[in-house]
């Protein structure tokens, strides 16, 4: 596969790459998305980075836990390639179904029944196409195939000097919550039934670090596509991340963060004590209604190849994105 003079692989799309600036201006391989989330419940998704485990060392309301971790990233995982599935579509294609066939369901006929509705079984797209559909080629396929999107787990840490923002770090908050199911039955004089403890993250604030291991252009319009998507239905209970979703937890305020942004004005943006300057509003503009719409065409492009249905972009059409 070439890569043409814009420094993105674009050869195998047919159609023109018309971008106005160039892959060394962008931030490009890396993807960072701006995570905001009051409350974070990923069940076992979440790794510490201390042993809270005996009851003497951990006190659940002690003001001085200063306890950091990782996000895990097949929890985060799941949720970006739901998002992506559903841009696919929504653009008038089907999706490829994130799980082998003849993998064990826990209920029966749910393969059949999700290639009913809007899913092709995972694979057959490669029939027509040697890379496969671009969600086969995005988060990887059987075997020999991996994906072409690295997603790292997010570390986390209560002390926000600790965190680096540009490593895909978050601010957040720790805490082992209890509770105790009490029984209703008035004999019982409000007794404890059970104890369940869960692990949650509080107030959390940083980014996702992805980075493409392959430089397509659609690749990016489908994370920019389905990022804003996932932020736009983020109390929807299907595109709420991690558990405990009818407590308000995994509602995300998310959003890919400005390509053409520098290092330091990424950081710039977690930085409460620094506001936006003109260059990042010029950049903002620029990404909104230049880049940002060509990369989305791409993406266009890459669907309609496989699925005649979808009809192939033209140079000035706008349709399909959701502002940035
Ligand atoms: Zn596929």
């Amino acid at each position: 596969m070439t890569s043409s003079d814009s420094g993105f692989e674009d050869s195998h799309l047919g159609v023109e790459l018309d971008m106005p600036r160039s892959v060394e201006e962008m931030l490009l391989p890396h993807v960072y998305v701006g995570l905001e989330i009051d409350l974070l419940s990923p069940g076992d998704g979440i790794v510490t980075d201390r042993h809270h485990a005996s009851a003497d060392r951990y006190e659940a309301d002690d003001p001085m836990n200063q306890i950091g971790g990782q996000i895990s990233p097949f929890t985060l995982s799941g949720w970006l390639r739901h998002g992506c599935e559903y841009v696919v579509q929504t653009a008038g294609a089907t999706a490829c179904h994130p799980g082998e066939p003849n993998a064990d369901y826990m209920r029966a006929s749910v393969y059949e029944r999700d290639l009913d509705s809007g899913y092709h079984e995972k694979g057959a797209c490669l029939d027509g196409h040697e890379d496969g559909c671009v969600l086969y080629d995005l988060f990887g396929g059987f075997g020999d195939k991996p994906g072409k999107l690295l997603r790292r787990p997010v570390s986390f840490s209560p002390i926000r000097r600790q965190v680096d923002v540009l490593d895909g770090e978050a601010e957040a908050h720790f805490r082992q919550i209890s509770n105790q199911v009490r029984s209703r039955n008035e004999e019982d004089g409000g007794q404890p039934l059970r104890q369940a403890d869960r692990g949650v993250l509080g107030n959390v604030e940083g980014t996702w670090k992805l980075t493409l291991r392959e430089l397509k252009p659609e690749f990016v319009g489908l994370l920019l596509e389905a990022v804003s998507f996932l932020d736009a239905h983020s109390d929807q209970f299907e595109f709420q991340l991690g558990g405990a979703r009818n407590f308000g937890a995994g509602i995300g305020d998310v959003w890919v963060i400005n390509p053409l942004y520098t290092e330091s004005e990424v950081r710039r943006v977690f930085n409460r004590a620094q506001a936006t300057t003109q260059a990042m509003e010029e950049k903002d503009e620029v990404w909104a209604s230049e880049c940002r719409p060509e990369f989305v065409r791409t993406l266009q492009a890459r669907v309609a190849a496989r699925d005649g249905d979808v009809p192939m972009p033209t140079g000035d059409d706008e349709s399909g994105g959701e502002s940035a």
